[in-house]
Protein backbone atom coordinates (compact mmCIF):
# COMPACT_ATOMS: atom_id res chain seq x y z
CA UNK A 1 0.00 0.00 0.00
CA UNK A 2 2.01 3.15 -1.08
CA UNK A 3 0.84 6.26 0.65
CA UNK A 4 0.39 10.05 -0.84
CA UNK A 5 -0.73 12.23 2.39
CA UNK A 6 1.81 14.06 3.82
CA UNK A 7 0.70 13.83 8.00
CA UNK A 8 3.03 16.83 8.22
CA UNK A 9 0.11 19.08 6.69
CA UNK A 10 -1.22 18.84 10.14
CA UNK A 11 -1.53 21.67 12.75
CA UNK A 12 -2.15 20.15 15.46
CA UNK A 13 -4.96 22.44 15.74
CA UNK A 14 -6.93 19.92 17.15
CA UNK A 15 -10.47 20.45 15.46
CA UNK A 16 -11.26 17.44 14.16
CA UNK A 17 -10.68 16.10 17.68
CA UNK A 18 -13.90 18.26 19.32
CA UNK A 19 -16.01 17.31 16.17
CA UNK A 20 -15.54 13.41 16.61
CA UNK A 21 -18.22 11.77 17.78
CA UNK A 22 -16.18 8.52 18.77
CA UNK A 23 -13.68 10.86 20.98
CA UNK A 24 -16.74 12.64 22.47
CA UNK A 25 -18.30 9.40 23.68
CA UNK A 26 -15.30 7.58 24.54
CA UNK A 27 -11.85 7.85 26.48
CA UNK A 28 -10.52 4.50 24.63
CA UNK A 29 -10.39 6.26 21.33
CA UNK A 30 -7.07 8.57 21.38
CA UNK A 31 -9.03 10.55 18.58
CA UNK A 32 -8.53 11.95 15.34
CA UNK A 33 -5.86 14.09 15.52
CA UNK A 34 -3.71 11.30 17.23
CA UNK A 35 -4.57 8.33 15.67
CA UNK A 36 -4.47 9.81 11.73
CA UNK A 37 -1.66 12.17 11.34
CA UNK A 38 0.43 11.91 14.46
CA UNK A 39 0.71 8.11 14.60
CA UNK A 40 1.08 8.40 10.39
CA UNK A 41 4.94 9.63 11.27
CA UNK A 42 5.27 5.80 13.22
CA UNK A 43 3.39 4.03 10.75
CA UNK A 44 5.22 5.82 7.84
CA UNK A 45 8.33 3.90 9.99
CA UNK A 46 6.84 0.57 9.64
CA UNK A 47 4.96 0.31 12.99
CA UNK A 48 1.51 -0.75 12.41
CA UNK A 49 0.43 -1.91 15.40
CA UNK A 50 -1.73 0.87 17.06
CA UNK A 51 -5.28 -1.08 18.09
CA UNK A 52 -6.76 2.72 18.24
CA UNK A 53 -7.70 2.68 15.04
CA UNK A 54 -10.34 0.01 15.59
CA UNK A 55 -12.43 2.83 17.20
CA UNK A 56 -12.50 5.29 14.16
CA UNK A 57 -16.37 4.70 12.36
CA UNK A 58 -15.32 6.32 9.33
CA UNK A 59 -17.80 8.62 9.85
CA UNK A 60 -15.69 11.83 8.38
CA UNK A 61 -16.58 14.24 10.43
CA UNK A 62 -12.91 14.99 11.05
CA UNK A 63 -12.32 15.50 7.53
CA UNK A 64 -15.23 17.39 7.13
CA UNK A 65 -14.16 19.87 9.97
CA UNK A 66 -10.07 19.82 9.14
CA UNK A 67 -9.08 23.84 7.89
CA UNK A 68 -6.04 22.66 6.27
CA UNK A 69 -7.67 19.63 4.32
CA UNK A 70 -5.96 16.13 6.17
CA UNK A 71 -8.17 13.56 4.76
CA UNK A 72 -7.82 11.96 8.85
CA UNK A 73 -10.32 9.12 7.90
CA UNK A 74 -8.44 7.78 4.91
CA UNK A 75 -5.34 7.83 6.88
CA UNK A 76 -6.91 5.86 9.18
CA UNK A 77 -8.61 3.03 6.94
CA UNK A 78 -5.38 2.84 5.45
CA UNK A 79 -4.27 2.58 8.84
CA UNK A 80 -6.64 -0.60 9.72
CA UNK A 81 -5.70 -2.32 6.30
CA UNK A 82 -2.23 -2.51 7.47
CA UNK A 83 -3.15 -3.35 11.22
CA UNK A 84 -5.33 -6.09 9.60
CA UNK A 85 -3.40 -7.41 7.26
CA UNK A 86 -1.36 -10.50 9.12
CA UNK A 87 -4.28 -10.73 11.31
CA UNK A 88 -7.08 -13.45 11.27
CA UNK A 89 -10.37 -11.52 10.52
CA UNK A 90 -13.09 -12.29 12.81
CA UNK A 91 -16.31 -14.11 11.73
CA UNK A 92 -18.24 -10.76 12.68
CA UNK A 93 -15.82 -8.68 10.40
CA UNK A 94 -16.13 -11.23 7.32
CA UNK A 95 -20.30 -11.03 7.62
CA UNK A 96 -20.21 -7.28 7.76
CA UNK A 97 -17.78 -6.83 4.99
CA UNK A 98 -19.39 -9.48 2.69
CA UNK A 99 -23.14 -8.29 3.35
CA UNK A 100 -23.31 -7.10 -0.05
CA UNK A 101 -22.07 -10.30 -1.47
CA UNK A 102 -24.42 -12.38 0.93
CA UNK A 103 -27.48 -9.95 -0.14
CA UNK A 104 -26.65 -11.26 -4.06
CA UNK A 105 -26.50 -14.83 -2.86
CA UNK A 106 -29.93 -14.73 -1.26
CA UNK A 107 -31.51 -12.13 -3.90
CA UNK A 108 -34.22 -15.40 -4.68
CA UNK A 109 -35.47 -15.99 -1.32
CA UNK A 110 -38.52 -14.75 -0.11
CA UNK A 111 -38.26 -12.31 3.12
CA UNK A 112 -40.23 -13.84 5.34
CA UNK A 113 -37.84 -17.19 5.48
CA UNK A 114 -34.51 -14.75 5.67
CA UNK A 115 -35.74 -12.05 8.27
CA UNK A 116 -36.89 -14.87 10.36
CA UNK A 117 -33.85 -16.57 9.71
CA UNK A 118 -31.75 -13.35 10.60
CA UNK A 119 -33.98 -11.66 13.62
CA UNK A 120 -35.14 -14.56 15.97
CA UNK A 121 -33.78 -15.14 19.50
CA UNK A 122 -31.57 -18.07 18.49
CA UNK A 123 -29.85 -16.66 15.82
CA UNK A 124 -29.36 -13.11 17.43
CA UNK A 125 -27.71 -14.86 20.56
CA UNK A 126 -25.47 -16.40 18.27
CA UNK A 127 -25.02 -13.26 16.46
CA UNK A 128 -23.83 -11.78 19.60
CA UNK A 129 -21.54 -14.22 20.37
CA UNK A 130 -19.60 -13.67 17.08
CA UNK A 131 -19.96 -10.10 18.29
CA UNK A 132 -23.21 -8.68 16.98
CA UNK A 133 -24.28 -6.96 19.53
CA UNK A 134 -28.00 -8.40 20.49
CA UNK A 135 -29.46 -4.63 21.26
CA UNK A 136 -28.08 -3.79 17.83
CA UNK A 137 -31.03 -2.79 15.04
CA UNK A 138 -30.26 -5.26 11.86
CA UNK A 139 -32.03 -4.09 8.80
CA UNK A 140 -34.66 -6.04 7.40
CA UNK A 141 -34.93 -7.98 4.06
CA UNK A 142 -37.17 -6.10 1.73
CA UNK A 143 -40.05 -8.14 -0.22
CA UNK A 144 -39.09 -10.34 -2.96
CA UNK A 145 -40.79 -8.79 -5.48
CA UNK A 146 -39.69 -5.60 -4.39
CA UNK A 147 -36.19 -6.70 -5.07
CA UNK A 148 -36.28 -8.28 -7.95
CA UNK A 149 -38.54 -5.62 -9.34
CA UNK A 150 -35.15 -2.88 -8.97
CA UNK A 151 -32.91 -5.36 -11.10
CA UNK A 152 -35.89 -5.71 -13.70
CA UNK A 153 -33.94 -2.77 -15.25
CA UNK A 154 -30.03 -4.32 -15.94
CA UNK A 155 -30.22 -4.00 -19.62
CA UNK A 156 -27.51 -1.90 -21.38
CA UNK A 157 -28.75 1.59 -22.86
CA UNK A 158 -28.87 0.80 -26.81
CA UNK A 159 -28.96 3.83 -28.43
CA UNK A 160 -32.34 5.37 -27.29
CA UNK A 161 -31.78 7.09 -24.55
CA UNK A 162 -35.10 9.04 -23.15
CA UNK A 163 -35.42 12.54 -24.47
CA UNK A 164 -33.30 13.71 -21.96
CA UNK A 165 -30.75 11.47 -21.40
CA UNK A 166 -29.52 8.09 -19.71
CA UNK A 167 -28.88 7.59 -16.08
CA UNK A 168 -27.29 4.22 -14.44
CA UNK A 169 -28.59 3.53 -11.03
CA UNK A 170 -25.65 2.23 -8.68
CA UNK A 171 -28.49 1.07 -5.74
CA UNK A 172 -26.00 0.30 -3.42
CA UNK A 173 -26.23 -2.58 -1.04
CA UNK A 174 -28.41 -1.25 1.28
CA UNK A 175 -31.06 0.02 -1.12
CA UNK A 176 -30.51 -3.42 -3.21
CA UNK A 177 -31.32 -5.78 -0.24
CA UNK A 178 -33.63 -3.87 2.10
CA UNK A 179 -34.73 -0.52 0.85
CA UNK A 180 -35.42 -1.28 -3.26
CA UNK A 181 -38.75 0.81 -2.73
CA UNK A 182 -36.40 3.91 -2.79
CA UNK A 183 -34.86 3.13 -5.71
CA UNK A 184 -37.71 2.30 -7.53
CA UNK A 185 -39.24 5.52 -6.44
CA UNK A 186 -36.17 6.99 -7.92
CA UNK A 187 -36.48 5.35 -11.38
CA UNK A 188 -40.45 6.84 -11.28
CA UNK A 189 -39.06 9.85 -11.02
CA UNK A 190 -36.41 10.33 -13.32
CA UNK A 191 -38.40 8.42 -16.12
CA UNK A 192 -41.81 11.09 -15.64
CA UNK A 193 -39.24 13.86 -17.10
CA UNK A 194 -37.68 11.63 -19.75
CA UNK A 195 -35.20 9.88 -18.38
CA UNK A 196 -33.97 6.65 -19.52
CA UNK A 197 -32.85 4.66 -16.13
CA UNK A 198 -31.05 1.30 -15.94
CA UNK A 199 -29.49 -0.71 -13.39
CA UNK A 200 -26.50 -2.16 -14.29
CA UNK A 201 -26.34 -5.65 -12.93
CA UNK A 202 -22.16 -5.52 -13.13
CA UNK A 203 -21.84 -3.14 -10.43
CA UNK A 204 -20.79 -4.67 -7.13
CA UNK A 205 -20.67 -3.54 -3.56
CA UNK A 206 -18.27 -0.05 -3.56
CA UNK A 207 -16.17 -2.14 -1.28
CA UNK A 208 -16.67 0.35 2.14
CA UNK A 209 -17.96 -2.88 4.46
CA UNK A 210 -14.85 -4.14 3.53
CA UNK A 211 -12.62 -1.56 4.09
CA UNK A 212 -14.27 -0.88 7.51
CA UNK A 213 -13.82 -4.41 8.19
CA UNK A 214 -9.90 -4.19 7.47
CA UNK A 215 -10.35 -6.19 3.79
CA UNK A 216 -8.33 -4.01 1.95
CA UNK A 217 -7.66 -6.49 -1.03
CA UNK A 218 -11.16 -7.34 -1.39
CA UNK A 219 -12.19 -3.87 -0.77
CA UNK A 220 -9.80 -2.83 -3.45
CA UNK A 221 -11.01 -5.43 -6.23
CA UNK A 222 -14.79 -4.39 -5.89
CA UNK A 223 -13.13 -0.46 -6.41
CA UNK A 224 -11.60 -2.01 -9.74
CA UNK A 225 -14.99 -3.66 -11.04
CA UNK A 226 -16.85 -0.72 -10.07
CA UNK A 227 -14.49 1.74 -11.56
CA UNK A 228 -14.42 -0.71 -14.84
CA UNK A 229 -17.98 -0.57 -15.09
CA UNK A 230 -18.93 2.98 -14.23
CA UNK A 231 -15.75 3.93 -16.81
CA UNK A 232 -18.12 2.12 -19.53
CA UNK A 233 -21.02 3.95 -18.47
CA UNK A 234 -19.33 7.25 -18.46
CA UNK A 235 -18.37 6.65 -21.89
CA UNK A 236 -21.83 5.67 -23.28
CA UNK A 237 -22.63 9.21 -22.01
CA UNK A 238 -24.48 7.71 -19.31
CA UNK A 239 -25.40 9.63 -15.57
CA UNK A 240 -24.20 7.94 -12.71
CA UNK A 241 -26.86 8.54 -9.43
CA UNK A 242 -26.35 6.39 -6.12
CA UNK A 243 -29.33 6.77 -3.64
CA UNK A 244 -26.82 6.15 -0.88
CA UNK A 245 -24.29 9.27 0.21
CA UNK A 246 -21.39 6.26 1.26
CA UNK A 247 -21.57 4.96 -2.14
CA UNK A 248 -21.50 8.08 -3.65
CA UNK A 249 -18.49 9.22 -2.22
CA UNK A 250 -16.74 5.61 -2.01
CA UNK A 251 -16.80 5.02 -5.86
CA UNK A 252 -17.55 9.04 -6.82
CA UNK A 253 -14.47 10.56 -4.70
CA UNK A 254 -12.61 7.86 -2.83
CA UNK A 255 -11.22 5.15 -4.15
CA UNK A 256 -7.98 7.08 -5.91
CA UNK A 257 -7.17 8.06 -2.51
CA UNK A 258 -7.70 4.51 -0.86
CA UNK A 259 -6.57 2.03 -3.80
CA UNK A 260 -3.48 4.97 -5.36
CA UNK A 261 -2.02 2.13 -7.00
CA UNK A 262 -4.72 1.25 -9.46
CA UNK A 263 -5.49 3.55 -12.68
CA UNK A 264 -6.44 6.75 -11.32
CA UNK A 265 -9.94 6.70 -12.78
CA UNK A 266 -12.24 8.95 -11.80
CA UNK A 267 -16.20 9.17 -13.09
CA UNK A 268 -18.59 11.47 -11.33
CA UNK A 269 -21.40 9.45 -9.04
CA UNK A 270 -24.21 11.99 -8.55
CA UNK A 271 -25.46 11.41 -4.69
CA UNK A 272 -29.56 10.49 -5.94
CA UNK A 273 -30.91 13.67 -4.02
CA UNK A 274 -28.63 16.64 -5.36
CA UNK A 275 -29.33 15.36 -8.97
CA UNK A 276 -32.95 15.07 -8.29
CA UNK A 277 -32.55 18.81 -6.54
CA UNK A 278 -30.34 20.21 -9.48
CA UNK A 279 -33.26 19.07 -12.07
CA UNK A 280 -35.67 21.08 -9.85
CA UNK A 281 -33.44 24.52 -10.07
CA UNK A 282 -33.47 23.54 -13.76
CA UNK A 283 -37.35 23.63 -13.42
CA UNK A 284 -37.46 20.17 -14.74
CA UNK A 285 -39.44 19.08 -12.05
CA UNK A 286 -42.88 21.44 -10.94
CA UNK A 287 -42.60 20.68 -7.06
CA UNK A 288 -44.31 23.98 -6.16
CA UNK A 289 -47.26 22.19 -8.29
CA UNK A 290 -46.98 19.02 -6.37
CA UNK A 291 -49.41 17.42 -3.99
CA UNK A 292 -49.39 19.01 -0.53
CA UNK A 293 -48.40 16.87 1.97
CA UNK A 294 -49.35 17.68 5.66
CA UNK A 295 -46.65 16.40 7.76
CA UNK A 296 -44.64 17.58 10.36
CA UNK A 297 -40.98 16.51 9.29
CA UNK A 298 -37.81 16.01 10.68
CA UNK A 299 -34.38 15.91 8.06
CA UNK A 300 -31.00 14.13 9.48
CA UNK A 301 -28.15 15.51 7.25
CA UNK A 302 -26.34 12.01 7.01
CA UNK A 303 -22.68 12.95 7.73
CA UNK A 304 -21.18 11.27 4.22
CA UNK A 305 -23.92 13.62 3.13
CA UNK A 306 -21.81 16.40 4.99
CA UNK A 307 -18.46 14.81 3.45
CA UNK A 308 -19.38 14.68 -0.05
CA UNK A 309 -20.07 18.59 -0.03
CA UNK A 310 -23.20 19.09 -1.78
CA UNK A 311 -24.84 21.07 0.96
CA UNK A 312 -28.26 19.15 1.95
CA UNK A 313 -30.11 18.88 -0.81
CA UNK A 314 -33.16 17.04 0.63
CA UNK A 315 -33.57 19.07 2.53
CA UNK A 316 -33.52 21.96 -0.20
CA UNK A 317 -36.10 19.58 -1.86
CA UNK A 318 -38.48 19.25 1.00
CA UNK A 319 -38.72 23.00 1.97
CA UNK A 320 -40.23 23.74 -1.19
CA UNK A 321 -43.33 20.75 -1.24
CA UNK A 322 -46.25 22.32 -0.69
CA UNK A 323 -47.87 21.70 2.83
CA UNK A 324 -44.73 20.13 4.48
CA UNK A 325 -43.28 21.87 7.28
CA UNK A 326 -39.42 20.48 7.98
CA UNK A 327 -36.62 21.07 10.54
CA UNK A 328 -33.35 20.68 10.17
CA UNK A 329 -32.33 18.93 13.38
CA UNK A 330 -28.77 19.32 12.76
CA UNK A 331 -27.34 17.69 15.65
CA UNK A 332 -24.67 15.62 14.75
CA UNK A 333 -23.90 11.57 13.31
CA UNK A 334 -26.81 8.85 14.34
CA UNK A 335 -23.88 6.58 15.99
CA UNK A 336 -24.68 3.67 13.54
CA UNK A 337 -22.18 4.39 10.98
CA UNK A 338 -22.60 1.73 8.31
CA UNK A 339 -22.23 -1.32 10.82
CA UNK A 340 -20.10 0.69 13.30
CA UNK A 341 -22.64 0.82 16.25
CA UNK A 342 -23.91 -2.96 15.44
CA UNK A 343 -20.61 -4.66 16.60
CA UNK A 344 -20.27 -5.66 20.46
CA UNK A 345 -18.15 -3.33 22.51
CA UNK A 346 -19.23 -0.71 20.12
CA UNK A 347 -22.47 -0.33 20.47
CA UNK A 348 -22.69 1.63 23.31
CA UNK A 349 -20.75 4.45 21.73
CA UNK A 350 -23.26 4.26 18.53
CA UNK A 351 -26.46 5.02 21.36
CA UNK A 352 -24.39 7.45 23.17
CA UNK A 353 -23.30 9.08 19.81
CA UNK A 354 -26.68 9.13 18.39
CA UNK A 355 -28.65 9.93 21.71
CA UNK A 356 -27.99 14.19 21.09
CA UNK A 357 -29.81 13.35 17.44
CA UNK A 358 -32.46 10.91 19.35
CA UNK A 359 -33.36 13.23 21.89
CA UNK A 360 -33.51 16.70 19.10
CA UNK A 361 -35.92 14.08 16.96
CA UNK A 362 -38.41 13.88 19.62
CA UNK A 363 -38.02 17.15 20.65
CA UNK A 364 -39.13 18.76 17.01
CA UNK A 365 -42.38 16.83 17.39
CA UNK A 366 -41.96 15.29 14.14
CA UNK A 367 -44.18 12.94 12.79
CA UNK A 368 -42.10 11.22 10.28
CA UNK A 369 -38.15 11.80 10.00
CA UNK A 370 -36.21 11.98 6.39
CA UNK A 371 -32.58 11.16 5.41
CA UNK A 372 -30.70 10.02 2.48
CA UNK A 373 -28.65 7.44 4.34
CA UNK A 374 -30.33 3.59 4.80
CA UNK A 375 -28.11 3.19 8.10
CA UNK A 376 -28.97 6.93 9.45
CA UNK A 377 -32.73 5.51 8.82
CA UNK A 378 -32.31 2.36 10.54
CA UNK A 379 -30.71 3.95 13.30
CA UNK A 380 -33.37 6.67 13.62
CA UNK A 381 -36.22 4.49 13.63
CA UNK A 382 -34.33 2.33 16.44
CA UNK A 383 -33.45 5.54 18.47
CA UNK A 384 -36.71 7.45 18.13
CA UNK A 385 -39.29 4.44 17.12
CA UNK A 386 -40.24 7.30 14.25
CA UNK A 387 -41.01 5.80 10.58
CA UNK A 388 -37.70 7.27 8.63
CA UNK A 389 -38.34 7.79 4.89
CA UNK A 390 -35.71 9.07 2.05
CA UNK A 391 -36.52 12.66 0.65
CA UNK A 392 -37.06 11.54 -2.78
CA UNK A 393 -39.32 8.65 -1.84
CA UNK A 394 -41.72 11.78 -0.37
CA UNK A 395 -41.17 13.52 -3.21
CA UNK A 396 -42.46 10.60 -5.73
CA UNK A 397 -45.33 10.08 -3.50
CA UNK A 398 -46.32 14.04 -3.95
CA UNK A 399 -45.52 14.30 -7.62
S1 LIG B 1 -13.81 9.32 10.89
FE1 LIG B 1 -15.22 9.92 12.56
S2 LIG B 1 -14.72 8.50 14.22
FE2 LIG B 1 -13.01 8.42 12.78
S3 LIG B 1 -11.56 9.88 13.58
FE3 LIG B 1 -12.80 10.94 12.05
S4 LIG B 1 -14.44 11.92 13.22
FE4 LIG B 1 -13.52 10.37 14.55
S1 LIG C 1 -5.95 16.86 11.18
FE1 LIG C 1 -6.66 18.91 10.65
S2 LIG C 1 -8.16 19.44 12.23
FE2 LIG C 1 -7.00 17.69 12.98
S3 LIG C 1 -5.36 18.57 14.21
FE3 LIG C 1 -4.53 18.28 12.15
S4 LIG C 1 -4.90 20.21 11.08
FE4 LIG C 1 -6.17 20.25 12.91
Amino acid sequence: MSRRFNPDECTACAVCTVHCPVAAATPCFRGPKMTGPAFERLRLFGLHDDDSVEYCSNCKNCDISCPSGVPVSTFNMLARAAYSRDKKIPPRDLLIGFSGDIGKLVRHIPAFLLNFGMKNPLTRLLLDIIGLDKRAPLPAFAPLNQRQALFRNTKHISGDKGRRGAVALFPGCFVSYYEPGVGLDIISLLEKVGYEVIVPGDFVCCGLPLLCAGLYDAARERAEKNRRTALGLHEQGMTIVSPCPSCALMVGQEYEALFPEDAPVSVPVHEAASFVYSLVEEGVFDIAGARPIAERLAYHAPCHLRALGMGRPGLELLSRMPGVRVDDVNAGCCGLSGSYGMKKGKYEIGAQTGSGLFAAIRESGAQLCVSECGSCRTSIEHGTGLPVAHPLTLLARAL
